[in-house]
């Protein structure tokens, strides 16, 4: 290997996912260019940026792997014990605690520039990781054992893999002619901060609304909370368009009060909501992460929960083809990755859905079921906690980083070493 001209792997787009999987492979030892569109972040109070995401503890796990963590948690986040979920018309409503899962915890709310500014201190600290940044992928030839990559600003390489980890309108996905089937919702996410009248208590609470869901997700400050508002596309438009007077009380009224009444609200946007999911995650010498991957519905807050399990996924696989002397970029290597990562991404997609039929209909004998149902989640313990804990990230077919350290010695083991 050339150092400065040629890589192992190429990962385009420094996102959480991106960043997180460059952070991974640079630790292994191996050599990786990185290649993000955007200025560095300026960190948890910069202006430009107000989405938080709700980050699972299995998510956690890989963070602090990387040693991006104790960053973040240095900052004043928020985490949520409980999570209440209940329905605009009816009785129905789900109720978890963390206790029932022995957890002191379900997962955090963090502000994405947060996580983004801690694992890019990460990559200062590794030598085998090397940031082009702002840069742009422009184009990629492939070759028989390696791809070369051209930037826009006219600098080139080479690497065994390119990763797209370069989000919803992926370069990668395009240039390597893998089809997205998209799926346009129809409606968008309000996004902007409030304060109520009562405190939140660590509660992550959602309400559905005829027009879609509503959540609340807590903060640090007692009182102050995130909120995802997801309705049709020309209702977010007015709500945008409100006064702050107007919408607060809109917002109080739409919640029905359960925190009071709001009486502060942060600057509003709305980002449009779209189900995306690529034919396939990998080809000759390129794999997808990622919402390059996949793009669902914000409802559970697990979109980019999912995009870190495929890196800690693909991470793995490509470390273990690394100690086998295996090329990095070879199909047969990364098709492990796509069966390890399709199955369960596709399942979280569809339950989503199903979620937003359920939920999106006004129909009496469908408002009906859907109140059955969620009462009768409620009153079925082990099938609430067989969720809580899939939710939280603590079930599932999870990557060596992202399991619980009693599980991880008996996946040494099995797995033959780590
Ligand atoms: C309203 C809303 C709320 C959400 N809440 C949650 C939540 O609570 N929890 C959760 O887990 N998920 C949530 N999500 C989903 C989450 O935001 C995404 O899944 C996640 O951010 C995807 O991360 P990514 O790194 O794959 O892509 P992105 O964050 O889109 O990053 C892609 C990066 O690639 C760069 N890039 C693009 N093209 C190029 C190029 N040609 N060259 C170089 N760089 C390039 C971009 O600059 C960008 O930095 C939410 C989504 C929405 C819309």
């Amino acid at each position: 290997m050339r150092p400065g001209s040629d890589f192992d792997v190429a990962v385009a787009g420094g996102g959480v996912v991106g960043g997180t999987l460059a952070a991974l492979l640079g630790g292994f030892g191996l050599g990786v260019a990185l290649i993000e569109a955007g200025e560095p972040p300026l960190g948890p109070t910069d202006p430009e940026d107000a989405r938080v995401l709700a980050l699972t503890r299995a998510s956690e796990r890989v963070l602090r792997a990387i040693g991006a963590w104790h960053t973040i948690e240095s900052e004043p986040i928020g985490c949520f014990r409980e999570m209440r979920v209940w329905d605009e018309g009816g009785s129905g409503a789900i109720h978890f605690d963390s206790a029932e899962i022995g957890e002191p915890t379900l997962g955090y709310i963090v502000p994405a520039r947060l996580i983004e500014a801690a694992v890019c201190a990460v990559h200062r600290h590794l030598p085998a990781v090397t940031a082009f940044r702002p840069a742009r992928l422009e184009t990629i030839a492939w070759g028989r054992e390696r791809v070369d990559l051209r930037l826009a600003d006219g600098r080139g390489f080479s690497a065994r893999l390119v990763v797209g980890a370069d989000g919803a309108a992926s370069r990668v996905r395009a240039l390597a002619g893998i089809e997205e089937r998209v799926r346009d919702y129809h409606q968008s996410a309000v996004c902007c901060t409030a304060v109520s009248e009562k405190p939140h208590g660590e509660v992550a609470r959602q309400r559905f609304l005829e027009t879609g869901p509503l959540a609340f997700l807590p903060l640090a400050d007692p009182q102050r909370s995130a909120i995802v508002w997801s309705t049709q596309s020309e209702a977010a438009q007015l709500l945008l368009q409100e006064s702050d007077h107007d919408f607060r009380k809109r917002l109080t009224a739409a919640f029905d009060s359960a925190l009071g009444a709001i009486v502060e609200t942060g600057p509003r946007t709305a980002f449009p909501l779209v189900r995306g999911y690529a034919s396939r995650y990998t080809g000759e010498r390129v794999a997808l992460v990622g919402d390059a991957a996949h793009r669902i519905h914000p409802l559970a807050g697990q979109g980019a929960n999912l995009g870190v399990m495929d890196a800690a996924t693909l991470a793995e696989v490509l470390q273990d083809a690394h100690r086998a002397g295996s090329d990095l970029g070879e199909l047969r290597v990364l098709r492990r990755y796509e069966r390890w990562r399709k199955g369960e991404n596709t399942a979280m997609m569809l339950v989503m859905d199903l979620f937003k039929e359920v939920f999106g209909t006004g129909l009496a004998p469908v408002r009906l079921l859907r109140n059955l149902g969620l009462s009768a989640t409620d009153a079925a313990i082990p099938l609430t906690r067989w969720i809580m804990r899939r939710a939280a990230g603590l079930e599932g077919d999870l990557p060596r980083l992202a399991l619980e350290t009693a599980r991880v010695q008996g996946r040494r083991s099995d797995r033959g070493g780590w």
